[in-house]
């Protein structure tokens, strides 16, 4: 068995780092496994211009890469690599990667949320460049310009309206013949005439200029099998997010959208083991708010750490 550590950290992204970086100054020496896709959702955002502290804005690589740095500064060991099977129940708790095995005395979880995608080639190169996933992020980019939305449940209500705040005209792309938002969210996006749905449509594809910017989404209408193109200047996709829980399924207490549940600051429903950032929140997924919780589930894992007892710190 591993020499446990007192704290190990799985995800990478602003409330990883943000744990990451309180622990560290903390004296804990933080274990941080990176994940496969280090610094979370903000590496695929472009400018950020929603984080505190940065007046014109930051690019969303940029400002990983400085709490990436910030932490390791101050005492964090960054390890690459994926997380493939923990024990919660063992003590120490333990982690493995494909490469190594961990123990630990505390757990923090900030293996966050991705955003589903539709698929299409197109959507990933564009990601950022006017395709986007978060429309409290990246709405007001788009200020006096046509766009998209696309998605039939809350999140597509809530954006699309959000959007209206930005854009002249909002085109929601729904694939099936009624939206499925709550009846409350639907009748505030249908009486907003800056929106108009197309029904029992798909995305198939989304153009762009000479400098990979988006211009146009072709749109095919599965009932009467029309294709149109549509200039846009953006596509926003909300068809909702996987909380990246997997690997926890069993062993900690989850909401129905595999969500964990946390209590009383960043507890889980294991002793030891903290989540923060989007694993436990489907609310708010802000860079900002991610690293809040990620400060919050440090200062739980300091104070659990200086309540074990002392014969069981040596295990
Ligand atoms: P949902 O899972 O509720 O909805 C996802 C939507 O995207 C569905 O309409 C689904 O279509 C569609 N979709 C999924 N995959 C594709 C695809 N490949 N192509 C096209 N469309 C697709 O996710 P939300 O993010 O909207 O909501 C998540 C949770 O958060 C819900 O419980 C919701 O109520 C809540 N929420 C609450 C808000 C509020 O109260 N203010 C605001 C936002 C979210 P289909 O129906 O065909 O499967």
């Amino acid at each position: 068995m591993p020499t446990a550590r007192k704290v190990i950290i799985i995800g990478s992204g602003p409330a990883g780092l943000t744990a990451a970086l309180y622990t560290a100054r903390a004296n804990l020496n933080p274990l941080i496994i990176e994940g496969v896709e280090a610094g979370g959702q903000l590496m695929l955002t472009t400018m950020v211009e929603n984080y505190p502290g940065y007046r014109d804005g930051i690019m969303g690589p940029d400002l990983m890469a400085g709490m990436r740095s910030q932490a390791e500064k101050f005492g964090g060991d960054m390890v690459q690599g994926n997380v493939t099977a923990v024990d919660l129940c063992a003590r120490p708790i333990i982690v493995r990667t494909s490469e190594a095995e961990y123990a630990t005395r505390s757990l923090i979880i900030a293996t966050g949320a991705s955003a589903r995608l539709l698929g299409l080639p197109s959507e990933r190169q564009l990601m950022g460049h006017g395709v986007s996933t978060c429309a409290t992020c990246d709405g007001y980019f788009f200020r006096g310009q046509e766009i998209a939305v696309v998605g039939g449940g809350d999140s597509a209500m809530e954006e699309a309206v959000f959007l209206t705040r930005f854009a002249t005209k909002v085109t929601g792309v729904r694939r099936r013949d009624s939206l499925r938002a709550s009846k409350i969210m639907q009748d505030k996006a249908r009486a907003n005439e800056k929106i108009a749905w197309m029904l029992d449509s798909e995305v198939k594809d989304i153009h762009a200029n000479g400098t990979g910017e988006v211009t146009a989404m072709v749109v095919h209408n599965h009932k009467t099998n029309e294709q149109t193109t549509i200039p846009v200047a953006g596509v926003f996709v909300a068809i909702g997010h996987t909380p990246n829980t997997a690997l926890f399924r069993g062993q900690l207490e989850m909401d129905a959208g595999g969500y964990i549940i946390t209590h009383d600051g960043t507890k889980t429903s294991v002793e030891g083991v903290f989540a923060c950032g989007d694993v436990q929140d489907h609310i708010y997924r802000q860079a900002v708010t991610a690293a809040g919780s990620g400060c919050m589930a440090a200062l739980d894992a300091e104070r659990y750490l200086e309540r074990i007892p002392e014969h069981l710190q040596t295990i």
